[in-house]
């Protein structure tokens, strides 16, 4: 396999006539004559540009020059260059071979802070420039070989094999695209390797997912220790299935679960497969449509068991000795609100068999100081007591996977270990048989990748680029002054900033504070969320939701506004695309993929959008696909169709709608799985949304934003939700386009033009 990871030559003769020119033109000729490529530059140049070559190089060569070297070495300004820059690359790498190269200076003129960095000195004109080279080469070929992790090693070694196989995937090895043109194109696009490395799991040699075992099994094992757990299993099929998998270990028909109501659908999908009965912990709102985390309170054992007591599906138990087996929390609600886990462990330890943080957004939290202990486990945390922890992550939504890879961490309690046996009967049940070996070299290569010194630094860039976003949001607001309006980015307003342009987490904590930040009594706080127990939540700085104008904290519409749909609408149409659109809010990710042109670029869009929204530009101008798709607005501008939707939005309340249906008591009739066997047995009934009210939903009900289903199979449509409904299909009457996407409902136009809308239910 070739790879192009050049040795980089780094001396200010590198082009010059004289001796030491010479001599390292020398040395990199013989260097590339040994099929290695050079790259030779004459000066360090801009550091962090330089610290991103460390990435793609195999070695530095560093020359020293002579008359550069005059006083003591502890001031001497070439050294300190040489400090700076080596002090950058080992900041993300601590491995990549770097050597000197000088005349007549020897290692006694260097500190030792520098020398230990070092893999050698090379002294010109002692040696051949073809046996230095080879002595470099030697060290750059066993770091490329180093660097890499357990399967993704084999997986490359198999390639390059060029073994013939037998044995599915049918195309063989990419070989069955070139037998016909769109193949041909298939094959061009996603290149030769991709196919080439598309095996099945008859390669012996690279292990097998489904036993854990072999490079496989090592490669887990790797990720295991990286990511601070005691097993790691690595899934194909994204964390929606990492997630069925911890619940079909730990969760029989009838038992008593405790979720998260913000939760992600596969654990709704899980609760219905496992037949439990759940319990609800209900997250906080503001008006903003924002997701606030669960109450602290919410957390204690006796208030769980008061909602046991209430649940009339538990009428039958004996809720005073009932043991829930599981508790699944959503750690980083989508809008980023961490918890403490280690204040949920202390109350909960010994209550809750099994303790499930679904940490999809957050595989990058261990990798930092600065989330403390706001994410499941981490080095030096001690374990539970009794109480097993899972953790289940989307490694492809914040770290470098592909999609849908993803793994399950497990961290055993002091009594208590994982049966690996017994977990591998869950999880070869959510497991294809022939799953994606790219899927799991990624989950082998993004676990690497954040493996410190380098994830470390990876994940202080994310914060720091997404701090630095927050800045210039700030600055431009100030710009504009108090008379005119600019987005809001939602969290504190005044953190603190430290020379590394990182802040200090107690200003992401969530507490009651007034506009400066200042701790309060008062209704006044930053999150909208009210009285925050004191060090229980904290939000991460990379989600960035931005708040746009025309609805306060208070859910109060102002006189003129901007729905949030309208702006995301217009950044798709100049090639921005933001994560998830709300009422007056929309969100974006400074994942590790994050760059300074990409939240540069999102600035700009968003100065545009400002500009033509003052000028009031015409729609077919500006939103030319939208204006195409929905031609009552055409002759709006920007401003009138803004106001419009606004207004519409207001005269409805809909913020206020929209929060209450999710604060209104869901009533369960029948269990989630009983509901929902209903359709298998196909005795269902398709109501239409004026008839619903009092019927049992067999289906989820979501509404999009915010993504969070309203209900679950099982429970009843009482009256507010009904009219929600109603009030939705008007709305979608008056104002196409944006109108909430309720998943879960069935619709059906008729003859005329006119949507109706249905739900599945229980037959009567
Ligand atoms: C995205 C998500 C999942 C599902 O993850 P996939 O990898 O997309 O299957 C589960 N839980 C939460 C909280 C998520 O946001």
């Amino acid at each position: 396999m070739k790879f192009r990871f050049p040795i980089v030559i780094i001396d200010e003769d590198f082009r010059s006539e004289n001796t030491s020119g010479l001599g390292i033109r020398a040395l990199a000729q013989a260097i590339e004559a040994d099929g290695f490529e050079v790259l030779g530059v004459t000066s360090y140049g801009d550091l962090s540009q330089f610290a991103q070559q460390q990435s793609r190089a195999s070695a530095f060569v560093l020359a020293i020059d002579d008359e550069e070297f005059s006083s003591g070495p502890e001031l001497d300004p070439a050294v300190e260059k040489l400090r700076a820059f080596i002090e950058e690359v080992r900041w993300k790498n601590a491995d990549v071979p770097i050597f000197l190269h000088g005349e007549t200076k020897t290692s006694r003129h260097l500190p030792n802070d520098i020398l230990r960095e070092l893999h050698g000195f090379i002294h010109m004109f002692e040696d051949t420039p073809e046996f230095v080279a080879k002595h470099i080469i030697r060290e750059a070929k066993s770091y490329l070989e180093s660097i890499q992790p357990p399967f993704f090693k084999q997986l490359l070694d198999y390639a390059e094999d060029g073994s013939y196989s037998w044995h599915c995937p049918g195309h063989s090895g990419g070989v069955a695209f070139l037998k016909s043109p769109i193949g041909q194109m298939y094959h061009q696009f996603y290149g030769e390797n991709m196919l080439r490395a598309d095996v099945c799991n008859a390669v012996e040699e690279l292990g097998q997912l489904l036993d854990h075992n072999g490079a496989i099994g090592a490669s887990e094992r790797n990720a295991a220790r990286i990511f601070n757990s005691d097993h790691c299993f690595f899934v194909t099929n994204g964390t929606s299935t990492s997630n069925k998998m911890v619940w079909h270990h730990t969760v029989a028909p009838g038992d008593v679960v405790v979720v998260d109501r913000n939760c992600h659908k596969s654990i709704l999908h899980a609760i219905i497969m496992t037949g439990a009965i759940p319990v609800f912990l209900k997250p906080t709102r503001n008006h903003w449509g924002i997701i606030g985390p669960i109450q602290r309170s919410e957390f204690e054992p006796e208030a769980i068991r008061a909602k046991m007591k209430a649940n009339p599906l538990l009428a039958d138990y004996d809720t005073d000795n009932v043991q829930p087996r599981i508790m699944t929390l959503t750690q980083s609600t989508y809008d980023g609100v961490l918890y403490n886990t280690e204040v949920i462990k202390g109350m909960l330890d010994g209550w809750v068999d099994n303790l499930h943080f679904d940490e999809a957004w957050i595989p990058h939290a261990a990798f930092h100081p600065f989330y403390g202990q706001y994410h499941a486990m981490g080095r030096k945390r001690e374990r539970t007591a009794k109480s097993i922890t899972y953790a289940t992550q989307s490694v492809h939504k914040l770290l470098a996977g592909i999609s849908q890879a993803s793994h399950v961490l497990v961290q055993d309690s002091k009594e208590e270990r994982l049966d690996r046996h017994l977990f591998n009967e869950s999880y070869l049940m959510h497991t294809s048989t022939s799953p994606q070996y790219s899927i799991i070299a990624s989950c082998d290569v993004a676990a690497a990748m954040m493996e410190p010194p380098g994830g470390t630094a990876l994940v202080e860039e994310s914060i720091v680029e997404a701090l630095d976003f927050r800045r210039a949001m700030v600055k431009v607001e100030e710009e504009y002054g108090p008379e005119d309006w600019w987005f809001q980015v939602w969290g504190p307003t005044d953190f603190r900033a430290d020379g590394d342009g990182m802040a200090a987490t107690r200003d992401w904590v969530l507490k009651k504070t007034d506009a400066e930040g200042v701790e309060t009594t008062g209704s006044d706080s930053w999150h909208g969320f009210g009285d925050m127990a004191p060090g229980f939540n904290m939000l991460d700085p990379i989600k960035a939701t931005i708040i746009t104008p025309g609805l306060d904290i208070e859910g109060r519409f102002d006189d003129s506004g901007i729905p949030a749909s309208i702006v995301s609408k217009y950044l798709a149409e100049h090639g921005v695309v933001v994560e998830k659109t709300g009422l007056y809010s929309f969100f974006i990710l400074f994942t590790i993929g994050i760059t300074k042109g990409r939240w540069n670029t999102l600035l700009a869009a968003l100065q545009q959008f400002k500009d033509h929204y003052d000028k009031n530009q015409p729609l077919w101008r500006v939103m030319p696909e939208f204006s195409a798709k929905f031609p009552r607005y055409e002759r709006m501008g920007l401003k009138d169709l803004s106001q419009h939707v606004h207004s519409l939005y207001a005269k409805y309340d809909v913020a206020r709608l929209s929060t209450e249906i999710y604060l209104t008591d869901h009533h369960p009739e029948m269990t989630p799985s009983e509901a929902f066997s209903h359709i298998a047995r196909r005795k269902t009934e398709r109501v239409s949304i004026d008839e619903l009210e009092g019927r049992i939903t067999t289906s989820l009900v979501t509404p999009y934003p915010p993504g969070i289903p309203l209900l679950i199979p099982g429970e009843v449509f009482n009256a507010k939700i009904v009219d929600y409904l109603r009030f939705n299909r008007e709305f979608a009457r008056e104002c196409p386009g944006f109108e909430t996407d309720i998943h879960g409902l069935v619709t059906e136009t008729s003859e005329d033009g006119q949507t109706y809308y249905f739900a599945d239910c229980v037959a009567r």
